[in-house]
């Protein structure tokens, strides 16, 4: 049985049919069998059970426990004046209350716009969607004392801080200041005709929360194949950490994780680098603390011999049909086209254990198969960003249950893993294309300098892509050759091979960190929207601003920062292909 439509050698394709569905959802019932709060015992049990799995099946095992700082949701009540007491659940990173009163303001969707003709200081803000960073941080920056968000029919679980990983101490101030609770729809539509019924007299709430946030120990499980000391490997990661039974999200894809790893333990020796297992807790309670400890402690490692980093969440749910827009970079969007019928991809945002990006390494997939689109759902797409219909509405519920997924679905996304991961580890030349991810650097600093106008001048970095891109073509047109050598059978020089893929990492190390962060290969941006080279996305502000403000000054002193930092990233990736 072959679901996805790969364009295949014989290799991959008896590789696919070795794909068990039966085992699939078997070892999902195993490791969803418990709620798995990051750091509880119930958690540790489903690493347990992951770590003796891959045992059996001959993998080299690590189980790590670190330190993060993760946020359980408790008990919470909502009582409004002549409404009385409203159903409700608390959020991860939010502030506990013994009791916080106010009036209340509707916000809408809790945008800056939304905010234009509101005085909510000292007030109770009520917003529609999930409770997300974004909308969480406007409503405090606004004056806010506690948020309500009206979810869909279902309570959505989410984690409310922007802050990457575990604080450091300067972030501590970053995290949220104020109680927040979510409502289902039903009551929220209660509550905004009550508030509509009291016009400029707004009715008061009164909010109780406990959140249990601290640092606990957390665990990791690494596992390797065929695991050569000092040899690049490409990472391959998801969490086991869960809301509720999480049988989708994540349970689904650690099967799938565990059955990647079942067959290429046994095809060892078709593999040119090897296979690096992740398995993170504190995805869902820590904001990525187990994917942000490990950038930061294995930091050189990963920097020196990681290829790239395939990321996998909430895969084989029922009804989901739309497969083409998983996580994808230019250099990484072919791999993706090969393997997925009708991939297009979508950019990676600061979401889903992406924690690799400032350190250049090249990233593919994440939530992989999604729902159809449904007009007007306030669900799960606006959290991903994505065209689809998200995960489905039992995302982050506790009806993740494993009645959600489809066997046939869940085999179909592993084995469309299976071939991306297989293909990474496997191909002789790294199958990344530089020439797209060129191009595209180009692009977007040509976009900023029509943006810019007279205002800014980006022709230095303009000038310094265009070496690069007129330094890249003979190379590229050599990697393509060793391409069609390996692909063709023929033997190739394997001097020849790891130079060129030795210069492939460099291009991503040097590209990557400017084209998706802020603050450089040595930090994590904050898990807020981020525009595509985002260092230079102050110029739409800066032509608001116009030219003489003092603000406008101040947002120059950055650019000029930018514009250097940018140069000298083409400056050095040309240098490494000379
Ligand atoms: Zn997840």
């Amino acid at each position: 049985m072959r679901l996805c439509n790969p364009r295949l050698n014989q290799v991959e394709a008896a590789l696919l049919d070795e794909v068990s569905a039966d085992a699939l959802m078997s070892y999902t019932e195993q490791v969803a069998a418990k709620v798995r709060l990051s750091g509880s015992d119930e958690e540790l049990e489903s690493f347990r059970y992951v770590q003796r799995q891959l045992e059996d099946w001959g993998l080299s095992t690590q189980l790590l426990f670190h330190d993060g700082y993760v946020s359980w949701p408790g008990a919470a009540t909502l009582q409004i004046e002549g409404l009385g007491d409203i159903a409700c659940i608390t959020h991860a990173m939010a502030v506990s209350t013994p009791g916080t009163s106010g009036g209340l303001v509707y916000a809408g969707r809790g945008r800056p716009a939304d905010y234009e003709a509101l005085t909510v200081q000292g007030q109770i803000v009520v917003i529609e969607g999930l409770a997300a960073p974004a909308p969480v941080k406007e409503a405090i920056r606004h004056g806010a004392v506690a948020l309500i968000f009206i979810n869909d029919d279902h309570f959505h679980e989410m984690i409310t801080s922007p802050v990457w990983g575990s604080p450091t101490p300067d972030q501590l101030g970053q995290l949220p200041t104020t109680p927040i609770i979510s409502i289902r729809r039903p009551d929220g539509e209660r509550l905004k005709q009550h508030l509509l019924l009291h016009g400029t007299a707004a009715p008061s709430a009164r909010i109780t929360a406990e959140v249990d946030t601290r640092w606990r120990k957390l665990p990791l499980l690494e596992a390797w194949i065929p695991g050569h000391e000092g040899e690049p490997y490409v990472l391959f990661s998801g969490h086991i950490d869960s809301w509720h039974l999480g049988a989708m999200d994540n349970g689904s894809a650690n099967a799938t994780m565990m059955e990647v790893a079942r067959i290429l333990s046994r095809h060892g020796s078709d593999l040119q680098r090897g296979l690096r297992l992740c398995f993170w807790s504190g995805h869902s309670h820590g904001r990525y603390a187990g994917s942000a400890w490990y950038a930061d402690s294995f930091w050189h490692d990963l920097r020196e011999r990681c290829v790239a980093h395939v990321n996998i969440d909430s895969v084989g749910g029922m009804g989901a049909t739309v497969l083409t827009e998983a996580f994808a970079m230019a250099e990484t969007a072919d791999l993706g086209k090969a393997v997925i019928p009708n991939f297009a991809g979508s950019r990676p945002s600061r979401s889903g254990d992406q924690s690799f990006l400032a350190l250049g390494i090249p990233s593919l997939l994440m939530t992989l198969s999604e729902q159809e689109l449904e007009p007007g759902v306030v669900g799960p797409a606006a959290i991903t960003g994505s065209k689809a219909g998200g995960s489905g509405w039992w995302w982050h519920t506790v009806d993740d249950t494993v009645d959600k997924l489809d066997p046939a679905f869940l085999a179909r996304d592993c084995q469309i893993y299976l071939a991306v991961v297989f293909r990474l580890c496997a191909e002789r030349v790294l199958p990344f294309h530089y020439g797209a991810a060129i191009h595209e650097y180009r692009s977007l600093l040509e976009q900023y300098a029509a943006r810019a106008g007279d205002l800014f001048d980006l022709a230095p970095a303009l000038e310094a892509a265009q070496t690069l891109k007129a330094a890249y073509e003979p190379f590229g047109s050599e990697v393509e050759r060793l391409r069609e050598e390996d692909h063709h059978g023929r033997p190739c020089d394997p001097d020849q091979v790891k130079r060129a893929n030795e210069r492939l990492m460099a291009l991503g190390r040097r590209l990557i960190p400017g084209n998706y962060t802020t603050q450089g290969p040595f930090a994590q941006d904050p898990a807020l929207p981020i525009a595509p080279m985002p260092l230079l996305a102050p110029i739409g502000d800066l032509v608001a601003a116009g030219p003489e403000s003092d603000v406008a000054k101040h947002m120059l002193v950055g650019l000029r920062r930018a514009r250097n930092r940018i140069v000298q990233d083409l400056m050095d990736a040309t240098r490494d292909l000379i």
